[in-house]
């Protein structure tokens, strides 16, 4: 507040001819700008990367919760904090088995997670469910790894379900997917599944992130192989043809042999593993112990020809790329002077007075000497 009696100052007096008393300025607030109150305000229960990363370590929850919230999150300050964070948990990862499941919403994935999951925490297993939804950035919240949709596991010690990052393009969530794999591993979870919906683009994320490609099926009426993206099909390492319980089981059976006949026509794969067709009833958990078994029969037939080790370091190499392309499109189009030209370029475009390549010439020219 500004302080009024200044105006009154005694050497202003009549008495005090030749001297001025000016009045003072008003000292501002130690912090007076909104932006920086927010910084505040949201770096308030920041803690030092060693305390995440011993929480982590010795398989904290909470404080794992704290890290994936940070790799999730956009800002600046919280991502060099994750990633100090995975710097460190990386020694400590990479133990562990990371399965892909996928299947068209209804195929029963989640009821299918639970009983799969709960399968191996009753071994002694500890299971992360973590989750790729593409569809999450346009209706703002996930439908995958809903903690609702898993009671069973939601309450079992030996496993951590989180949903997916909700913001940002797919590369961009699969990213930080990934980077929650690595926090999820050096805390001990030594089972990692990846849900995503089986409709697109998903599936190569999460089939570039883990060692075994699951895909959950139904039996249709006599039209098993339509819809299938073959691009999905020829990716799985197992079928499993979910809900073969009731009026349903005769139908699995016979879907069943319609897939093992169209595997045969995609080509061998170079982990020379020969996918199999199962079925099995999440509800019922018939089936779920044969589906595991055949996932231990790849580790160890993997891990013996050493595609396991393999396929894992090509996917780092990939993961690094992928990170590059990442941060170079981000920065491209965050970028203010950018975003001003991009409009203006884009109507040019329209208009037809520039073609598509020379608008984008333009903008990485202005780029480069921007950046
Ligand atoms: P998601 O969308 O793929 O995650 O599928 P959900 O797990 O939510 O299951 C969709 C519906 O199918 C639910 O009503 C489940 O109870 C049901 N369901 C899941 N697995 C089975 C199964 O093995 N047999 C039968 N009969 N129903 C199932």
């Amino acid at each position: 507040m500004k302080d009024k009696t200044r105006h009154q100052h005694f050497e202003n007096e009549a008495g005090f001819q030749g001297l001025k008393v000016n009045e003072g300025i008003e000292q501002p607030d130690a912090v007076n700008h909104e932006s920086v109150k927010r910084f505040l305000r949201k770096n308030r229960n920041l803690l030092p990367v060693n305390e995440y990363v011993d929480g982590i370590l010795k398989g904290d929850i909470t404080l794992l919760s704290k890290a994936v919230t940070l790799v999730e999150s956009a800002s600046v300050k919280h991502q060099e904090i994750a990633q100090e964070i995975i710097k460190q948990c990386l020694p400590h990862s990479g133990n562990s088995i990371r399965i892909g499941i996928t299947g068209v919403p209804g195929v029963g994935k989640s009821t299918f997670i639970e009983a799969l999951g709960s399968y191996i925490t009753k071994q002694g297993g500890k299971l992360a469910v973590l989750a790729i939804d593409p569809s999450s950035e346009r209706s703002k919240g996930s439908i995958l790894g809903d903690k609702t949709r898993m009671e069973d596991l939601s309450g079992d010690k030996n496993a951590y379900i989180r949903p997916s990052p909700s913001a940002g393009s797919l590369g961009g969530v699969a990213r930080k997917t990934r980077e929650t794999i690595v926090l999820c591993e050096a805390a001990g979870f030594n089972h990692i599944f990846i849900e995503t919906v089986g409709v697109g683009q998903s599936e190569t994320a999460v089939h570039s992130m883990t060692d075994f490609f699951l895909l959950l099926m139904l039996a249709g009426a006599g039209d098993e192989l339509q819809g299938i993206k073959r691009g999905i099909m020829e990716m799985a390492d197992l079928i499993a043809i979910n809900k073969a319980d009731g009026n349903n089981f005769e139908k699995a059976q016979l879907a069943k042999i319609q897939y093992k006949n169209a595997l045969h026509l995609f080509p061998k794969k170079e982990s020379d593993w020969v996918p199999g067709v199962l079925t099995c009833s999440a509800v019922e958990k018939n089936g779920i112990d044969s589906v595991w078994s055949e996932i231990e029969k790849y580790r160890k037939l993997t891990n013996e020809n050493g595609w396991f080790a393999t396929k894992r370091n090509e996917q780092a190499i990939y993961w690094m790329h992928e990170t590059i392309q990442e941060h170079l499109k981000m920065n491209f189009y965050r970028n203010p002077e950018i975003k001003i030209m991009i409009e203006e370029l884009e109507q040019k475009v329209l208009g037809q007075s520039v073609s598509s390549f020379a608008a984008a010439g333009i903008l990485l020219e202005i780029y480069n000497r921007i950046k």
